[in-house]
């Protein structure tokens, strides 16, 4: 089966990135986030008939050749392209047309090792499946002399990042099946620790900044479904204790899978899905609806404000993966509300694009069907909200999810913060998502304030018009107090987002006051 993230193989980076071990020289590279304009007929789907339709993609004819490094260094034009991603080499000349973020990204690759670009970028795009018919062999391995009278390199980075590893141990009731691990890591919470276990099979991932700690056994005996994750935050441990399914002991744990007690980095870490069951599905506005998705009873998992997910379904026989950022069912208004986090609904708002591949798919979903759901994914850091006096929140269009959790959290837990203001541009009065809630969040909370901007409004509309642009950011986006410590945080489409930061800087914010959402 094939699969694939439409998005992009990679497109660019937002944030200023290290490309240093891709270019293979010592410089910092900042690429502009931005999908080209595909010619007609080369679509995600027109990709896939493509792939499908038995013609030759690498010119080899089916034969899959060894391939050294000066032999990919000499396939690096666009007519003539091969890239290398962990070690296999794909002729991606064919795919140039088809790739979102432009030939020139996929350029940047050319006749090189990509492995580390296209990690940076979105490592979940299976590009195995995507770019299977363009493999055109295994990189040639390379033998290497290790230097004579001192340790290899690699040991001694394994044996002192060891001390540093989590670690596991297990016991037993009659009842219960108790996994420990030591993360050896203080300020762990709920949101760093994901469960999934079905049937026999359990997993726990840890994730500790850019690394994750693995547990991954098939089980020795059946437990039931019912899991409890404990943590002891200032120790930094983690319980994940399981319920046998009959009270007799168990002489091991299970057999350890790939991946089994491992510490790694997170990019090197496959992202995992869990099927989600589609429990109601609600209008918002005219195209954009609210999912509500259920967890399986075995699996513990938390989506941090900020964060994404990503989506995966089948269509037309092709995997296709989509990123979605989680929102509150509602936004509540005070802390009286009903806790928002039960742990076991997953909420998306999600604009149906008439023509779009994927959300027209998600809106034929039935009550009841399933779909995948991976763990969260994203760069945000709540403790960049809670140092900051003034919060300001740019969104366009459905670039308002991500800031639904974080109006929530910032007005229920950060104490320093004196004001919140939110200035949503939409296209129509229609397009506003929960309008009246905001409005009445606005009179409810003397620190939150709302503007809307319209770009296409009626001839009723009396409220502000135009599309971002410096001299309306100069209006609407102010400290409170000349020196306040101000964090602005800007969503939407990819150029909106691009533009905004812009005139962000433009108009003296620094880097560091400004955090942009991307995939
Ligand atoms: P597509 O098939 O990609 O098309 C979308 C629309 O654009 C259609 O109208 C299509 O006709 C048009 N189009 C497609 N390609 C072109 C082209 N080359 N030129 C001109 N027009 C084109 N969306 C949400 O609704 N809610 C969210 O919470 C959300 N979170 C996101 C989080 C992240 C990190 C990112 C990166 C995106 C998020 N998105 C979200 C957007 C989402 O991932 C999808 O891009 C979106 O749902 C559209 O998918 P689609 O397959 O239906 O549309
Ligand atoms: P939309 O309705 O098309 O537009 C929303 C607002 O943005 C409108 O005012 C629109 O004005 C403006 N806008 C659109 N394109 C612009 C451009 N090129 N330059 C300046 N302003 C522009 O938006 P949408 O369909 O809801 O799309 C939302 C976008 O947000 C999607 O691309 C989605 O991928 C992205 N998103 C990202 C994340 C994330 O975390 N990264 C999360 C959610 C959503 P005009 O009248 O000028 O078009």
């Amino acid at each position: 089966m094939l699969c694939v993230l439409d998005l992009h193989l990679w497109r660019g980076f937002e944030n200023t990135c290290c490309l240093e071990a891709f270019l293979g020289k010592q410089t910092w590279t900042k690429v502009a986030l931005r999908n080209v304009p595909l010619k007609p007929g080369r679509s995600l789907m027109d990709w896939i008939r493509l792939t499908k339709s038995g013609k030759d993609l690498t010119g080899l004819k089916g034969r899959l050749t060894e391939v050294t490094e000066d032999e990919l260094s000499k396939h690096n034009k666009k007519e003539d392209c091969w890239i290398c991603i962990r070690g296999f080499v794909y002729n991606v000349t064919p795919y140039m047309e088809y790739h979102p973020g432009g030939e020139d990204e996929l350029m940047k690759a050319a006749g090189a090792d990509g492995t580390d670009l296209f990690d940076q970028v979105h490592r979940w795009v299976n590009y195995e499946s995507m770019l299977k018919e363009c493999l055109v062999g295994r990189m040639a391995v390379k033998p290497v002399a290790a230097p004579k009278g001192v340790l290899p390199e690699k040991k001694v980075l394994a044996s002192s990042a060891k001390d540093l590893s989590p670690s596991y141990d297990w016991f037993q009731t009659d009842s219960l099946i108790t996994i420990v691990i030591y993360t050896k890591q203080k300020d762990m919470n709920a949101d760093l620790v994901i469960v999934d276990c079905q049937d026999k099979q359990l997993r726990g991932e840890i994730i500790m900044d850019d690394h994750s700690y693995l547990v991954e056994v098939d089980l020795d005996h059946a437990v039931s479904e019912d899991v409890a994750v404990n943590i002891a935050e200032k120790v930094g441990k983690v319980e994940i204790i399981l319920n046998k399914k009959d009270n007799i002991h168990w002489k091991m744990l299970g057999q350890p899978c790939e991946g089994h007690n491992t510490f790694i980095k997170r990019t090197d870490r496959g992202l995992f899905y869990r099927k989600c069951k589609l429990i109601s599905k609600t209008e918002v506005t005219h195209d954009t609806k609210l999912f509500c998705l259920m967890l399986p009873r075995g699996t513990h998992l938390r989506i941090p404000t900020g964060q994404h997910v990503y989506l995966k379904h089948i269509i037309a026989g092709t995997e296709v993966v989509k990123p979605y950022t989680p929102v509150l069912p509602f936004l509540p208004l005070d802390f009286q509300e009903p806790p928002c986090h039960d742990g076991v609904h997953i909420y998306l708002m999600i604009k149906i694009y008439s023509h779009g591949l994927f959300t027209q798919a998600l809106d034929h979903l039935q009550i009841g069907d399933y779909i995948s759901v991976s763990n969260p994914e994203g760069n945000f850091k709540k403790s960049q909200v809670q140092t900051s006096e003034d919060l300001l929140l740019l969104a366009g269009g459905t670039g308002f999810t991500p800031m639904v959790k974080l109006l929530n959290f910032a007005l229920t837990e950060v104490s320093c913060l004196r004001t919140v203001k939110l200035i949503f541009f939409n296209k129509t009065e229609d397009d506003i998502l929960w309008k009246n809630r905001l409005e009445q969040l606005a009179l409810k909370d003397e620190r939150f304030e709302v503007q809307f901007i319209l770009s296409q409004p009626s001839k009723d509309w009396v409220g502000k018009q135009g599309k971002i642009s410096s001299s309306l950011l100069s209006e609407f986006v102010k400290r409170s107090r000349r020196d306040s410590k101000v964090l602005i945080c800007i969503c939407g489409p990819a150029p909106f987002t691009e533009q905004g930061v812009q005139y962000l800087k433009d108009l003296g914010y620094s880097q560091e006051e400004i955090h942009a959402f991307t995939a």
